[in-house]
């Protein structure tokens, strides 16, 4: 019989934004991030925890400093499925789904903005490749936004998915998602659900909480996320996240 494996799951995926860092643009938790990468150290060396990887709608090149602070090799999901990062061979794999048609309504719809919404005060979150960000200090009037942005996308005939975050409109294409990252990411990685643990806080990390077989939020997340969690840790953000990855 081959020796039981030493650990429960081989990874552990972790949305970004109200997890590894906070909503806003407060400093990162740096001393509670170098734990994480020390456990991720371990999990190296010792094969007796899992590893933690991201998986975020955040650019390509933010989740990957992330990556690399946090000494990860899996593969990374970001920009919400857009791309698939390798740590080992810093491979870039754009979603093969994207094509020339979608980059295109992507820039239109880049254009459309700067042009209409700019001199409204909407800017756009730099890095994005597959997907556009809108963004205001005012975050009710972005709200009240985006219905104008819906309508002329649809009008337009562009495919995108537009969801309101804390604080941004995001507007993904409606091929992309979490759920295909990270489908990508078991093909890519040859890991089960059975094998994976999920780490998220808003409902946008539902698609996490589908392909793995146990799923934790920290304390400051949407109550609706926490009613599918196997543990709700008691702590916030970083401190939630190494509650949660003792536990397994
Ligand atoms: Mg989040």
């Amino acid at each position: 019989m081959p020796p039981a494996p030493k650990r429960r799951f081989d990874a552990v995926v972790c949305d970004i934004d109200g997890c590894l860092c906070p909503e806003t643009t407060d400093d990162f938790d740096g001393p509670g991030l170098l734990r994480i990468a020390e456990h991720n150290r371990l999990a190296r060396e010792q094969e007796d925890r899992p590893p933690l990887t991201v998986c975020s709608g955040r650019p390509e090149p933010f989740v990957e400093a992330m990556s690399r602070l946090l000494g990860n090799r899996l593969p990374c999901v970001a920009e919400n499925g857009v791309w698939l990062w390798h740590p080992v061979g810093n491979r870039y794999d754009m979603d093969p789904g994207i094509g020339p048609e979608h980059l295109r309504a992507v820039q239109g719809a880049r254009a459309w903005v700067a042009e209409v919404l700019g001199p409204r005060g909407v800017v756009m979150q730099p890095g994005k490749a597959g997907s556009v960000s809108l963004y205001h200090t005012d975050t009710g009037l972005l709200r009240s936004l985006e219905p104008v942005v819906k309508e002329e996308f649809e009008r337009r005939g562009w495919p995108f998915r537009l969801s309101m975050t804390w604080f941004y409109i995001n507007c993904d294409l409606s091929i992309v998602s979490k759920a295909t990252g990270l489908d990508r990411f078991m093909a890519a990685t040859g890991l089960t659900r059975e094998r994976m643990a999920g780490i998220g806080d808003t409902m946008g990390d539902l698609a996490i909480r589908e392909r793995v077989a146990f799923f934790g939020c920290p304390a400051n997340a949407d109550e609706r996320v926490k009613a599918h969690a196997d543990y709700v840790s008691p702590r916030a953000e970083v401190g939630g996240v190494l509650d949660i990855l003792s536990r397994l």
